[in-house]
């Protein structure tokens, strides 16, 4: 499986196209493009690489990561994947856009619920999935166990953890999420792919990360 990283918007949100390099299969996790030249760049790199995106994928419902769920949808028409806990930031997105001084179109609807129970398909690599809460009550780490990747959203960070002052955060879920979620099944030598910032792992994270000391 290959990573590409595109970041995007005002926030420098991570993008990530995960794809087999064989089949060309591939899913987009939060696609939220900004501005045209950010839709050419997520374009531009899915058809020079011949790739069948068959997913769209959102980490949780904060407007840095949805706010291109329109622009994916109509562009590569496939069913967008959320966890329900996040669909009132959808109906209230607007809002959050306007406080930062944004416009966008209303998101289009979620067409399939992400639960612990889903298990996405590509190319015989599977993904599954873990709610893990505390950043938002609906965020969740997509994991391929196979090859040992978590795109993690904003729960975790290089050195950082997600802010939990928005609305639905609570700090010590957050904790609890990291520790006995995703370090449960997780081990040391998983790699984490968040939502901003650079990528990591989770020895790394365990071992020296200063909220979790
Ligand atoms: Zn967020």
């Amino acid at each position: 499986m290959k990573i590409k990283k595109f970041q995007l918007n005002p926030f420098s949100m991570n993008c990530y196209i995960y794809y087999d390099e064989a089949s060309k299969d591939a899913v987009i996790i939060d696609p939220a493009a900004f501005t045209e030249d950010e839709q050419k760049s997520i374009m531009d790199f899915t058809e020079s690489e011949n790739l069948n995106v068959k997913y769209i994928l959102n980490t949780h419902g904060h407007i840095d990561h949805i706010l291109g769920n329109n622009f994916a949808k109509n562009y590569f028409k496939v069913p967008l994947y959320m966890h329900a806990g996040d669909e009132f930031m959808l109906e209230n997105s607007k809002e959050q856009a306007r406080f930062f001084g944004m416009d966008f179109p209303d998101p289009p609807p979620v067409d399939n619920y992400i639960d612990d129970k889903t298990s996405l398909q590509i190319n015989g690599t599977e993904l599954t999935f873990i709610n893990t809460p505390g950043h938002s009550p609906g965020s969740v780490c997509i994991i391929d166990h196979k090859n040992k990747n978590v795109f993690c959203g904003d729960l975790i960070f290089k050195n950082s953890i997600g802010r939990t002052d928005l609305q639905g955060g609570n700090l010590n879920v957050l904790i609890s999420s990291i520790k006995n979620k995703l370090f449960k099944v997780c081990a040391n030598d998983y790699n984490l792919f968040p939502g901003h910032m650079e990528s990591t792992n989770v020895k790394d994270e365990r071992n020296s990360n200063p909220f979790l000391i």
